[in-house]
């Protein structure tokens, strides 16, 4: 079973759309502990996504992911706009040239787009960031993968654990970004990148796992 080109392009369409449905939600939990400019900033980059996925429609998944990190790196700004851009670039790197993708092929790609965002964000577990939720599920999927999993139990798997992560990032403290400069006052509020972070994982298990074949 594997992750089909079109399943991709369903996907980035589907997370532009959920980004879209819930831009007031993260404006808000991004106006409780930041500058409230998270659901716009991630609204405007997936609207830029979607007008450029045409072009690249007929292309390799990895030049699908590149041009996703591209268009997000120049029109989402703030803080979560080099971080998603670095984890689609990486993700594109590791997938140039594919046309479809394997359980293993998924893994290693979302593997080099977490490490991308620890790399440019520098941010640990637990400084309540997005890398809160995107590193269970990591985790979830690469243990679903070892055990010889299929790609919707591995994909669902994943979606849980990057709820339970976003979950966890309530009563944290932030360490970066701008709730940092809150100190104890972040504590008692979700993060609004763990949250957007838990959309694109949650998306790809509604529309990947539904579409791999
Ligand atoms: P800004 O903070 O510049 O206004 P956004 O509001 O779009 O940018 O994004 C804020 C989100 O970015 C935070 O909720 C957090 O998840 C994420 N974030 C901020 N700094 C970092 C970092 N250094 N590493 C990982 N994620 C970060
Ligand atoms: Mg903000």
């Amino acid at each position: 079973m594997t992750i089909s080109r079109d399943a991709v392009l369903k996907w980035l369409e589907t997370y532009a759309a959920v980004i879209n449905e819930n831009f007031a939600y993260l404006t808000q939990l991004d106006s409780d502990i930041g500058d409230g400019d998270h659901g716009a900033n991630m609204n405007r980059g997936m609207q830029a996504v979607l007008t450029a996925l045409p072009g690249v429609a007929d292309k390799d998944i990895g030049a699908v992911f590149k041009t996703t990190g591209m268009k997000l790196v120049s029109t989402v700004g703030g803080a979560s706009g080099p971080l998603y851009g670095t984890l689609f670039i990486q993700m594109g790197n590791v997938t140039a040239g594919k046309m479809e993708l394997t359980l293993a092929d998924w893994v290693a790609a979302m593997e080099a787009g977490y490490d991308g965002v620890v790399m440019r964000g520098k941010a640990a577990p637990g400084d309540k960031t997005m890398v809160d939720a995107l590193k269970p599920g990591l985790d979830a999927l690469k243990s679903e993968r070892d055990r010889g999993a299929s790609v919707p139990e591995a994909l669902n798997a994943a979606a849980d654990a990057t709820k339970r992560g976003m979950e966890a990032t309530i009563p944290l403290v932030a360490r970066k970004g701008r709730a940092s400069y809150l100190g104890e006052r972040s504590a008692g509020y979700q993060d609004p990148g763990a949250t957007s972070s838990w959309y694109l994982i949650k998306t790809a298990a509604e529309t990947l796992a539904s579409q791999a074949q």
